[in-house]
């Protein structure tokens, strides 16, 4: 059975071009915002108890906890019955009906009670890790004896998967369209049909990313540590990173969380490439999640089951040239040390880029070109459980009693803002060039080019 995809997907993967870049003009964006701006749908009273079964129409029948027999799955129009592996297919109204190409979703439907998780890779076509993540958590999956139901979509995005493109194939990026309209434009569309046929059957939502834009990521996950329930949710994952992120509207983790499902998203990883530590981590993470969740016994889970908690910024290069790293992912550093340096290939001036606070290393660019202002290196700056899960509660409350949704209150730091032109912030002023600029090794002028962090974050992954 694991020869089945893994054929198939290993010979596209051999075939997929470079890079895309996202072509986002204002009449989009525009277009974007006005959906945006579309009277939101209210958010539902409570989140869906575990045991509670999918129907037809999506919506929970009476609790079926523990006498009942299981019942069977109905999704995308078929039944999958208790104790069975199904591929099923989803169309999303895209083109014409007539060259639509359906795209795979695999349901494990287990034997017994329990939650629905779902994993969901590829909504950026060219971020292959949780593609494979997900194969290979399918596959081992036994659903005769398994608690609840685990529905895997591998390939979200098969149109930017088959053009090596992390967009749709108008070039928009599907993960600011969520949970999408269906009268909207084609990737709102998209999202529409996704969201609406898939994701509201989810108690669970583990949305899989790598880095983007030539940038890597630490496996972590991104979660809205201002939701205590995502916050119990993340504790799940044994003792993985975990990226304070409230999300940025459009996004499916946000989309999910709005809509009562809770949702996190697992980065590992750079786009266009498979990266084999990066996919056993995750595999390892969400087994640990089946363990906890009570869907069934893992095989192996961490002996370190507690989640490390940070806040992280993007430290930005102060110059445009080549970037060189002088750390790696997960390095610890501090304050003051030289994480790269931009030297101009021309004059020979260059700038070292400086860790502003005590920090691990979360994500970085690798070695290449890079313009001023470019996003460099994440720096995470540790949180303790009891802080994090302090905060929550206290936010959770503050908005219980204001009467507010939660969500509203969360002011996006818009970390993954897809403006790729974005200008360098005024106080970052490029190295001027020196007259002895015929040194071999470039000058590093670390005192006027600290970079500083800056609030509206850049678009790097998710
Ligand atoms: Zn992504």
């Amino acid at each position: 059975m694991l020869k089945r995809l893994s054929l198939i997907t290993l010979a596209l993967l051999i075939a997929l071009p470079g890079w895309a870049t996202e072509l986002e003009d204002e009449e989009r964006a525009l277009e974007r915002q006005q959906e945006e701006n579309a009277p939101a749908k209210p958010k539902p009273p409570h989140i869906k108890a575990p045991n509670e079964e999918v129907t037809e129409t999506g919506k929970a029948p009476p609790d079926s906890t523990t006498s009942e027999p299981r019942k069977a799955l109905f999704l995308l129009g078929e039944t999958v019955e208790p104790g069975t592996f199904a591929t099923l297919h989803w169309t999303p109204d895209q083109s014409f009906a007539s060259i639509a190409t359906p795209v795979p979703i695999l349901v494990a439907h287990g034997s017994k009670p329990g939650p629905q998780l779902c994993l969901t890779a590829a909504v950026h076509g060219d971020e292959l890790n949780g593609i494979e993540m997900v194969r290979r958590l399918m596959y081992e999956l036994e659903p005769e004896g398994l608690a609840g139901t685990v529905v895997g979509v591998p390939i979200v995005n098969l149109d930017g998967f088959r053009n090596g493109s992390r967009y749709l194939s108008d070039r928009r990026d599907l993960n600011r369209y969520f949970p999408g309209n269906k009268n909207g434009s084609a990737a709102s569309r998209v999202a529409y049909s996704l969201f609406h046929n898939i994701i509201q059957h989810c108690d669970y939502l583990v949305d899989l990313h790598t880095g983007s834009q030539k940038r890597v990521n630490l496996p972590q996950l991104r979660a809205d540590l201002e939701n205590p329930d995502v916050v119990a949710f993340a504790k799940h994952f044994g003792g993985i990173t975990v990226l304070h992120s409230p999300g940025v509207s459009g996004m499916l983790r946000d989309a999910a969380v709005n809509d009562g499902i809770i949702a996190v998203t697992m980065e590992a990883g750079g786009p266009n490439r498979l990266e084999e530590k990066a996919v056993s981590y995750g595999v390892q993470a969400i087994e640990t999640l089946l363990e906890n969740l009570d869907m069934r016994k893992a095989s192996h889970f961490w002996g370190a089951p507690q989640p490390v908690f940070y806040e992280s910024k993007w430290v930005r290069a102060a110059q445009g040239g080549i970037l060189l790293s002088e750390v790696k992912l997960n390095d610890k550093v501090k304050k003051g040390q030289i994480l790269g340096t931009v030297t101009d290939p021309i004059s020979n001036t260059g700038s070292a880029i400086i860790a502003p606070y005590n920090g691990r290393v979360l994500g970085l660019a690798v070695n290449q070109v890079v313009h001023a202002g470019f996003a460099t290196f994440r720096i995470g700056e540790e949180k303790s459980t009891e802080e994090v899960e302090a905060q929550a509660e206290e936010k959770a409350k503050q908005s219980s009693e204001k009467g507010d949704d939660p969500q509203s209150q969360t002011e996006p730091d818009n970390e993954d803002k897809e403006r790729p032109s974005e200008p360098a912030p005024e106080d970052q002023r490029p190295a001027s060039a020196t007259p002895e600029s015929a040194d071999k090794t470039p000058r590093k002028q670390a005192s006027a080019s600290t970079p500083t962090l800056t609030e509206k974050e850049e678009q790097t992954s998710e």
